[in-house]
């Protein structure tokens, strides 16, 4: 370092279904050190995926000591840091000992469908018999998906877990609250909380009031008292107890598809963004109030940006498998050794020769919510190639998103006209490029791309006052723009054939 160079910085910790991240942020928004480091994949049967919360609590600590010292090298000061924000991978479910600070139980993933019999219980169970009976009061249709059923797999089938929820000594959190309650102090003092857009995830909470409801846990059979105190999004929770960033605030958190909707400000009603990571989440801002979809989205808390402002909320189309198709080429079929090798092979063929692959591999989300649903690869011939599947691999992530947009333009009565985009995919401009083709309407993707993490820097920062407000916060760079080149028909044809891909999809069994 030459001259030492100062500001405000803002950190932010990205805990993420495949990695977790930590990265400094100033206040144009630019990202100054980034640490990054991926973690184990626990797969104990076909469909099931676990985290230790052990290891990811290393990788959280690993990555902040690393960017400090990236930071030094620099010639910057930690002491710039003003606080840390928190942004995580969603719904994955965590449950520890109150008594011992410890897991009771390796953390169920998102994206893991063993709990597809508890679904079927509480259908059955409810009044209406159906996977909408609670959707009203907490947005969400029973599925594999959320938080609520996860643990009500584990108090059905872990004794330790069940032991713990009869004595009183059983903590649940989504990994927010895992990282929160351990970063300030455990079982010294950690406070057990979670924010309101990752609580929004849980099905036990209720969308209006946002208050856990009693009703909601009652027919759950789960004691309120095991559950974190729901907070803002950008408030401080308390400080960091251990490390380089012993005593400074933790003032932001928010679930990473909630963290994206801040980091590309869709702070205006019918705004959009769609991050394509392992999965692929498109995010529609509708304000202030609630809206219940009637296309198969989900209602979720976009953002509650301070303790005594109102929620805004959004409509949701997740979609479960994305990049995580890039990677099952790389790792199941192994015809590719990178995942951004994917981009050389699709683009050695003019498009799929008639090939669609539906990556239902846990279940079709959005706007489907069929958890029976299983991935189908059509259309085969023996002029197909590994370049073809490779291209109906990107395809399928553009499909997914279309379906998801249909299912947004019926609720809201509108057409969008613009995509806001991120996530680890949205490297692939040929990917962006199909997004555009298969939607016809532009596709932005901003100059920095790591708009989760920024997100959660964002909250923090405002509770802190490093940023007054976000009104006029623009960061750098112009965005690219794809704009969509093929013609309406040829959309309207591929459209049709993916339909009934999807078809195949959902009725093999
Ligand atoms: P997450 O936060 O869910 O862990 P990321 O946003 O880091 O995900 O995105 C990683 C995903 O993007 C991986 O599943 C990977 O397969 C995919 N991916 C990364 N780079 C490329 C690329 N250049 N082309 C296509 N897919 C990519």
């Amino acid at each position: 370092p030459t001259t030492a160079i100062s500001g405000d910085l803002v950190g932010s910790i990205d805990q993420g279904t495949s990695s977790t991240r930590f990265m400094v942020f100033d206040t144009n928004g630019e990202m100054v050190t980034i640490a990054q480091r991926e973690f184990e994949q626990i797969y104990p049967q076909a469909g099931w995926c676990e985290h230790d919360p052990e290891v990811i609590m290393e990788t959280v600590h690993t990555c902040i000591a690393e960017a400090c010292k990236n930071l030094e090298a620099m010639g910057r000061s930690i002491k710039d840091i003003k606080a840390i924000g928190i942004t995580n991978q969603r719904e994955t479910t965590v449950v520890w000992d109150k008594t011992t600070g410890k897991p009771l139980h390796h953390a169920i993933v998102w994206l893991d469908g063993r709990t597809n019999a508890t679904v079927k219980q509480l259908v059955e169970k409810s009044e209406t018999k159906t996977t909408t009976y609670l959707q009203e009061k907490c947005g969400l249709p029973f599925s594999t998906y959320f938080s609520g059923v996860k643990l009500r797999w584990l108090l059905d089938n872990v004794d330790a877990v069940k032991k713990a929820h009869d004595e009183g000594r059983l903590a649940f959190g989504t990994i927010d609250s895992w990282l929160i309650y351990n970063l300030t102090g455990g079982l010294d003092g950690g406070r057990h909380v979670s924010d309101v857009t990752n609580a929004s995830r849980t099905m036990f909470m209720n969308i209006r009031t946002l208050k856990w409801d009693q009703e909601i846990l009652d027919f759950f059979n789960v004691k309120a008292e095991i559950l974190p105190e729901i907070v803002s999004s950008a408030e401080v929770y308390g400080n960091v107890t251990k490390g380089p960033l012993a005593g400074l605030p933790i003032a932001g958190c928010l679930g990473d598809q909630q963290a994206a909707v801040v980091g590309q400000r869709c702070f205006n009603p019918g705004e959009v963004k769609n991050t394509y990571g392992t999965g692929c989440f498109m995010l529609f801002n509708t304000g202030t109030k609630p809206v219940i979809s009637t296309h198969g989205l989900l209602t979720t808390v976009g953002y509650k940006l301070g303790k005594d402002v109102e929620a805004v909320y959004a409509l949701e189309g997740s979609v479960a498998i994305a990049g995580a198709g890039v990677k099952w080429l790389r790792d199941n079929l192994k015809i590719i050794k990178e995942a951004s090798e994917v981009n050389e092979l699709a683009a050695n063929v003019e498009h799929t020769g008639g090939v669609y692959f539906v990556p239902a591999f846990s279940g079709l989300f959005a706007p489907h919510w069929r958890d029976d649903a299983r991935g189908c690869i059509v259309g085969l011939t023996q002029y197909a190639t590994r370049e073809h599947i490779a291209r109906a691999t990107l395809e399928a992530v553009c499909f997914q998103s279309k379906e998801v947009l249909d299912a947004m333009n019926a609720d809201a009565g509108t057409e969008l006209a613009l995509l806001k985009v991120d996530g680890g995919m949205t490297n692939s401009d040929m990917t962006m490029q199909i997004q555009a083709d298969l939607l016809g309407i532009s596709v932005e993707r901003p100059a920095m791309r790591e708009t989760t993490a920024l997100g959660a820097a964002l909250a923090a920062g405002l509770a802190v006052g490093v940023w007054k407000d976000l009104d006029n916060f623009k960061a750098g760079q112009k965005p690219d723009v794809f704009e969509p080149k093929i013609q309406a028909a040829d959309r309207a044809s591929r459209y049709a054939e993916w339909k009934k891909a999807v078809e195949r999809s959902l009725n093999w069994v």
